[in-house]
């Protein structure tokens, strides 16, 4: 089965495709030849999986998905939540989002925080959404050099090491996007 992705992040892809059987076919953007960047404007991780799905949708009409992630900080009161990729400002640099965050949380006792991604499938014309959370805290500083985003200052529950100190076998363990996946996968293996 093909299914469009409505991503240009490559690292997402990668995961997904990790994720997802090989029976499978994972078009990317740039391989169905759309040059787009696609806004996420709104105020939840749901209307913005459902913008970009929607987007790719009434150009393509085939079937396809989008995914929007965000780290929301229990001593942040849930920030920055879909906010996360702009946090320090519209350059959507990872190193200063980190360093914002890290700032923020310094005399904060509650380092707990948990990743959450809605993905958005339309499937035969229909919307189907799929939720996938990791918990974990957040590190005293930024480890590891692989992944992406916040990864190196992720620590999920029932791990020693960062996100971005693993291998994407071991994220993909506790991986948020990971588990929102095998939703989709279970009700694609149901519906075809
Ligand atoms: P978006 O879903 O592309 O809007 O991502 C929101 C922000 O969270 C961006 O700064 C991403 O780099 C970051 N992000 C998304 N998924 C992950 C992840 O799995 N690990 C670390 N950071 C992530």
């Amino acid at each position: 089965m093909k299914l469009i992705f409505a991503t240009n992040n490559q690292n997402k892809v990668k995961e997904i495709k990790w994720a997802l059987p090989s029976n499978y076919e994972i078009i990317t953007l740039e391989e169905a030849g759309i040059v787009i960047d696609i806004p996420e404007p709104y105020d939840t991780l749901e209307e913005n999986a459902a913008g970009k799905a929607r987007t790719i949708y009434n150009m393509t009409a085939a079937n396809c998905f989008s995914e929007d992630t965000g780290l929301e900080v229990v001593g942040l009161n849930g920030a920055p939540g879909v906010r996360s990729a702009r946090y320090a400002g519209d350059k959507k640099s990872p190193a200063e989002n980190m360093s914002l965050l890290l700032s923020n949380l310094e005399n904060k006792k509650d380092r707990r925080a948990q990743f959450r991604t809605v993905i958005c499938l339309i499937f035969e014309k229909e919307e189907h959404y799929f939720e996938g959370v990791c918990q974990g805290s957040i590190g005293l500083k930024p480890k590891g050099a692989a992944g992406f985003g916040y990864d190196p200052i992720f620590i999920p529950d029932g791990a020693v090491k960062t996100f971005a100190e693993m291998d994407l076998q071991e994220k993909n363990h506790f991986s948020h996007r990971k588990k929102a996946s095998d939703m989709l996968v279970t009700f694609l293996n149901e519906s075809s």
